[in-house]
This record gives structure tokens, sequence and C-alpha cells, in this order.
């Protein structure tokens, strides 16, 4: 039971006591790392979404070890029987059925258990569809908001959607294929025809596709398409222009300061584009 400054001298992997979050494939099978291999192959127990789909992996990598289910009806019951086994010394390997557990997946709860408990929890990061979605966008991704599904409530949904109108960040998206039309027509509802988004569908697999276009033109070009498989959507954040978020009245009574200060016209318009990032032209004409 450490969890303080004792991660730089790790032992063979994987050791007691340690819950470990498993990244996964989201579709293409070799995108899993040698070290998660590892970790699925040697730790005394792997928890996992659902025990068909993880053997899938196994068998492909030839591995073989005690599968336990843990999903989102049966976690928070689990969940102490696991904690217990972290006790005994057991070392667990977390794996949802692709991608990061955590992430719209069962993982959340049980670390922020493992740690209240004083158990190391060590992540083998892999794939994630929001992230993979997000850099193959080419749309901002330094800042960006990731809201995963949607809620179905319409009152939850629409403040959502009003934030993802007004948001300045790029927006991640997780949707099923068939409620994919309907999601879009509300995006046109909110955002705007014009809004730049990206469609990812099938990320790393074989029919892995990318629509990336305005709002209008994606909901045109999906038109008559039934759309299957697995989906992810990135929207880009509105720009909002400098000077629409000065407000003209503080500007100009700076202006107006700045000139009784001494400074010139000219002077003062110079400090204060520089100051808001924007053209003299816009302050000089203030007088
Ligand atoms: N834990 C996973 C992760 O790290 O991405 C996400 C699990 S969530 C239950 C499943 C959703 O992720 C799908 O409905 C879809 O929106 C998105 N997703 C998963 N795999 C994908 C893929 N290959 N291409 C596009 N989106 C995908």
């Amino acid at each position: 039971m450490t969890n303080n400054n004792s991660l730089s001298h790790r032992k063979e992997e994987p050791e007691a006591g340690i819950l470990y979050l498993v990244g996964t494939p989201i579709g293409n099978l070799n995108d899993i790392s040698p070290r998660a291999i590892n970790i699925l192959a040697n730790a005394s127990l792997i928890a996992c979404e659902d025990t068909r789909k993880t053997r899938k992996i196994m068998n492909k990598f030839s591995i073989s070890n005690n599968l336990v289910s843990f999903n989102k009806e049966n976690s928070l019951k689990k969940i102490p029987k696991l904690i217990n086994d972290l006790k005994e010394g057991k070392s667990i390997a977390i794996v949802s059925d692709a991608g990061m557990p955590g992430i719209c997946d069962p993982g959340e709860k049980i670390v922020s258990k493992a740690i209240s408990q004083g158990y190391d929890v060590i992540c083998i990061p892999g794939a994630c569809a929001a992230i993979t979605a997000l850099v193959s966008s080419g749309m901002p991704s330094s800042k960006f908001i990731f809201e995963g599904f949607l809620p179905k409530k319409k009152v939850d949904r629409e403040k959502i959607l009003y934030e993802i109108s007004k948001n300045e960040k790029t927006t991640i998206i997780y949707e099923s294929p068939h409620r994919l039309k309907k999601l879009m027509r509300e995006l046109l509802h909110f955002c705007g025809g014009e809004r730049e988004i990206f469609v990812a569908r099938e990320l790393t697999k074989k029919f892995e596709e990318h629509v990336s276009n305005r709002i209008a033109s994606t909901i045109e070009f999906f038109k008559d398409k039934e759309i299957i498989g697995e989906i992810t959507i990135v929207i880009k954040g509105i720009h909002k222009e400098k000077n629409e978020e000065i407000n003209m009245s503080d500007l100009k009574k700076d202006l107006n300061e700045l000139i009784k200060a001494g400074l010139s016209l000219s002077a003062a318009s110079k400090f204060l584009a520089k100051k808001y990032g924007i053209k003299k032209s816009i302050i000089y004409n203030l007088i």
C-alpha cells in the first residue's frame, strides 16, 4: 500500500497489489502495446467489460488469464471484492471493450476507491477514440472539451448544445450511428450550418472514414446513407473577433484618460491597439 513517490522505482510489472488500467485498441488489434500485453498475460486477473471481447484480444496474442466481468451494471457491486484482491496482494488489470477504461467506460469509480484506500493505480495508455478523432481533425487541439455522449433528457441536452454553440474551444462528442442524423439536425439548429465539423467513422479500422465539412454540407452528405460503425464527432469552436469582445465605451474611456495624461492621439491609439490586439485605426476613429 504505497502511493507516495514510489513510482520511480518500479520492479518488474505487474506488481502485487497494483491496479492497472490497460488501454486496448479501438478497432485495429495491432494498436495494443507490448506493455499492455505483458500486463494482460501476467496480472493475477483481468476485470473486463465483456469477456468475449477481451478474449478476442487474448487469442490474437496467445494470452490466457483469469477474466472476471466488470461492466456498467455490476461494477459497483464488484469493487469491494476487487479492492480485497488488491489487499491480498493480487495485481488487477482493468480493461474496457475498447480504448481507455474510464472514458465513457467503467474504471473511474474503482480508481478513486483504490486511491482512497492507498493502492497504486498505474495506467498503461492505449488508443482513445476522442483523442484519435481530435488529432485527425486538424482542428485546434491545444484546448478542447470532451462531452462524451450527450444527455438524452431534452433540457440537459439542449443546455449542452447551447454551450457548444457558444464555445470557442474544440468539442468532441461520442454518438451512436443510428442517432447521428438527429444530432446533426440539433447541431444545425444550435450552431448554424456554417460551423465546421469532423465526423470520424470506424477509426483505425478497415473502412475508416473522415467527413470534414460545414454542418449543413455534412447533413447533405449523410442524407441518403445508412450510417453504420462507430462515430466520433469533433466540432470547431467559434472564432470571436477580438474587437467584438472589447467594450467600446471602456476603450474610449481609456483613450481619453491617456490623452488627458499627455499622450498624443497617435501614441495613445498605438498603446491601446497593442494592449487589445486590434487595429490602431479602430481606436483612432473613436474620437
Ligand atoms: N473508452 C473508449 C475510448 O477510450 O475511446 C470509448 C468507449 S464509448 C462506450 C464508445 C464510443 O466511442 C462509441 O460509441 C464511439 O462514439 C466512440 N468510438 C469508439 N471506437 C471508435 C472508433 N473506432 N471510431 C470512432 N469512434 C469510436
